[in-house]
């Protein structure tokens, strides 16, 4: 079978066994972030596969951040940050999701998106896919068009990238 195109990006993401607990294998873009050429093709590659013109780039914190900001240039866009509850300074909307145990909260500025804005929504990677879809309930109460999400690490036995297709969004991800 022919190698696939971003094989060499998967090279770069290192895994680390049973962190931040046991059982988890924890997929680490950090040293992808670290390979300058690896980090270029990456952003080339994730803004290649944007459809459609956006206007804002909003990135889940913390790595999130990171992809989302490099893309903003090459879109022509902005970025929009989307924060663990608390850590934004002005006044701030949010949105609760499930974790394993408890709930967790994100918030975004309630003034950081115009009615109608073109959203694409960014992470380093999706696993159950709670984080994205509470993200994009956020978005979309401050009234942005969501139709993308975008992730450098797709995790597809744990459902997320299916369950965010069911809510009728465009998936896409470098690598699985
Ligand atoms: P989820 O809400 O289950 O889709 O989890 C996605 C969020 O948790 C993302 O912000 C990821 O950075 C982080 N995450 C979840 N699982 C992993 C993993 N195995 N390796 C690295 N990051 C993970």
């Amino acid at each position: 079978p022919a190698v696939s195109a971003n094989d060499d990006l998967k090279a770069l993401i290192r895994t680390i066994p049973d962190f931040p607990k046991p059982g988890i294998m924890f997929r680490d873009i950090t040293t992808l972030l670290l390979d300058a050429e690896g980090f270029a093709a990456c952003i080339e590659r994730m803004a290649a596969a944007v459809n459609g013109p956006i206007d804002l780039v909003a990135g889940i914190e913390a790595r999130g951040f990171l992809f989302a900001a490099a893309l903003a240039a090459p879109l022509n866009a902005g970025v929009l940050l989307i924060r663990k509850d608390g850590k934004l300074p002005g006044a701030t909307i949010a949105e609760d999701y499930a974790l394993e145990y408890g709930t967790d909260r994100i918030a975004m500025h309630a003034d950081a998106c115009a009615p109608g804005a073109r959203v694409l929504l960014v992470d380093d990677l999706i696993a159950t896919g709670g984080t994205a879809r509470a993200a994009v309930r956020l978005l979309r109460k401050a009234g942005a068009i969501v139709s993308q999400v975008q992730f450098v690490v797709d995790l597809p036995e744990l459902g997320g990238a299916d369950a965010l297709r069911e809510d009728g969004l465009e998936v896409t991800s470098l690598v699985a």
